[in-house]
């Protein structure tokens, strides 16, 4: 029997990963954020003392790096070399190494078969960049989520000020605004809505309606 797979993708800071996983949990599919995966390579290089633009270096050491996603009690957990970096990679210094790893294509192609063979397994939600274009073209629900840039930086600050980090609005913006421009603009699997993705903007939606509204799409696509 085919699994069903759910490709969501969009910018940085749109609230996919919490959407996603609400929307998981409620279709008791699994979740799977091919970002944190993105970043766990980002702490993997930033560790090893590589620079984040050196593509020779990063992709000589995708053979000394394993990343894998572990789950516990609903909650996923992304482990490097089996050590459990959730929280570790969650900083504006990481994500701005994933955002540069993210466009060595020997990365691309390194996460594309670990995802590939994830969708393989059992129903997934799976979010990104690239998830409705290279990795999963043929899922059969595809949503771009989306929000202003002002809005995904103020839910994003307020993320990250409630997990103790001191940031500035100002800061938060001009990171998810490179970060777009760097996702955008890489010449493999850059970010774009699918042509056949729904494009679902939040910018004027609660948390719970956002969630509400890509259960809404996924039944609408999967039931007919
Ligand atoms: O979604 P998140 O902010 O955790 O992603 C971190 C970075 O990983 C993004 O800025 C993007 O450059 C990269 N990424 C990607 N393709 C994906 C998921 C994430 O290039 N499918």
């Amino acid at each position: 029997m085919g699994y069903i797979s759910v490709a969501i993708d969009g910018p940085s800071g749109a609230g996919k990963s919490t959407i996603a996983l609400a929307a998981a949990e409620r279709l008791r599919y699994i979740y799977v954020d091919t970002g944190a995966m993105y970043r766990a390579i980002g702490l993997a290089v930033c560790r090893k003392g590589i620079a984040e633009d050196d593509a020779e270096a990063i992709a000589a050491a995708l053979p000394s790096i394993d990343v894998s996603l572990a789950y516990e009690g609903g909650a996923q957990h992304v482990l490097l070399c089996g050590e459990d970096v959730s929280e570790a990679v969650r900083t504006p210094e990481i994500a701005r190494y994933a955002s540069k790893v993210s466009a060595v294509p020997a990365v691309r192609q390194f996460l594309l078969d670990l995802q590939r063979g994830m969708a393989a397994r059992s129903n997934i939600l799976m979010d990104g960049r690239d998830i409705g274009t290279v990795i999963l073209p043929d899922a059969p629900v595809k949503i771009f989520l989306t929000a202003s840039s002002a809005v995904r930086a103020a839910r994003r600050c307020k993320e990250l000020r409630e997990k103790g980090q001191q940031v500035t609005l100002e800061s938060v913006k001009a990171d998810i605004e490179a970060r777009d421009k760097l996702d955008m603009s890489r010449p493999v699997a850059p970010l774009r809505q699918a042509e056949d993705a729904v494009l679902l903007d939040t910018s004027d939606m609660t948390l719970a309606q956002s969630i509400e509204a890509v259960l809404r799409i996924i039944k609408e696509k999967i039931e007919g």
